[in-house]
């Protein structure tokens, strides 16, 4: 059966009215209405037939859609119980295409998802972009590869260097697991309705390894929120709100040869775990 293309204005409005659809603010409902950007996202994240696909919020089916047709094995997970059933009918024509209803934040992820090195490719909801993605991080789910799209500038925090106003815990943590790549901006333009902001596809490859070698992760991320969390204070003041003495804290920074003087977002992965495998 040949379905038409979702992501085009007329049809993505057909299907609201059809359906008597009001779309969600408070869900991040920002439709794709533009192709290009679909084959684009579809590129990004190198669609092998047949290969596992985790989509989050796939809305009316517009990504889904180019997924199932690049011949992924797609599992959508979507909150917004109103978007079933057209969910159900513009996705009919692919029997390679599982949709469940329910709350990424809350699902069990592993338990939808049983195989090994599956990708994860979304449109996401901005309004839980970085708990979406450090959940999906920190319970070391067996993925390959995360091609999303997210606000522009959130794209630029999880591939900032230090030193520059956009890194911070959000950087860390993406590099620590992953290698960020942006792959292209999208305008307002490319969705109904268009958000206040610019969009990025971003494309992050899950490491086989951290980049540096840390003793107890925990404290690793620890280290990296404290030093963080008031980015006007040095280092050494910073670290102080992880509830250590004084005295521990610069016996730490001297050891691992760091000047507590400096910002905390100026330090380098190597240093953060350079601070916690000391203070380990
Ligand atoms: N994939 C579609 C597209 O590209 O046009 C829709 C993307 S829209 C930006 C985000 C989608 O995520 C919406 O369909 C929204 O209902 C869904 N969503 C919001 N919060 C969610 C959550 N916690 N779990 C699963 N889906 C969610």
């Amino acid at each position: 059966m040949i379905q038409p293309t979702i992501a085009k204005k007329e049809v993505t409005l057909h299907i609201l009215r059809s359906f008597g659809i009001h779309m969600s603010k408070k869900l991040g409902q920002n439709f794709l209405i533009n192709e290009q950007i679909v084959r684009g996202i579809v590129q990004a994240a190198d669609i092998i037939s047949g290969e596992a696909v985790l989509e989050i919020g796939p809305g009316i089916g517009t990504l889904t859609q180019g997924l199932a047709e690049a011949g992924a094995s797609v599992t959508a997970v979507e909150i917004d119980r109103h978007l079933l059933d057209v969910l159900a009918k513009t996705l009919a024509g692919y029997d390679n295409v599982r949709v469940v209803h329910g709350d990424i934040l809350r699902l069990d992820i592993a338990r939808e998802m049983k195989t090994e090195g599956y990708k994860v490719v979304a449109n996401l909801p901005y309004y839980i972009t970085t708990p979406i993605i450090m959940g999906l991080l920190e319970q070391r789910l067996p993925l390959k590869l995360l091609v999303t799209m997210v606000q522009k500038e959130v794209a630029e925090r999880m591939v900032a260097c230090p030193g520059s106003k956009e890194y911070g815990a959000l950087s860390v943590a993406v590099q620590y697991y992953t290698e960020p790549q942006i792959m292209f901006m999208v305008p307002p333009s490319s969705f109904i309705p268009p958000p206040a902001v610019d969009s990025a596809v971003i494309r992050c490859t899950v490491r086989n390894q951290p980049p540096v070698s840390v003793y107890n992760e925990n404290l690793f991320f620890r280290v990296v929120k404290a030093a963080f969390s008031q980015r006007r204070k040095t280092l050494l003041n910073a670290l102080k709100t992880m509830g250590r003495p004084a005295d521990e804290i610069k016996a730490c920074l001297l050891k691992a040869d760091i000047d507590g003087r400096r910002r905390g977002e100026t330090l380098g992965l190597s240093e953060f775990a350079a601070i916690a495998n000391t203070l380990e």
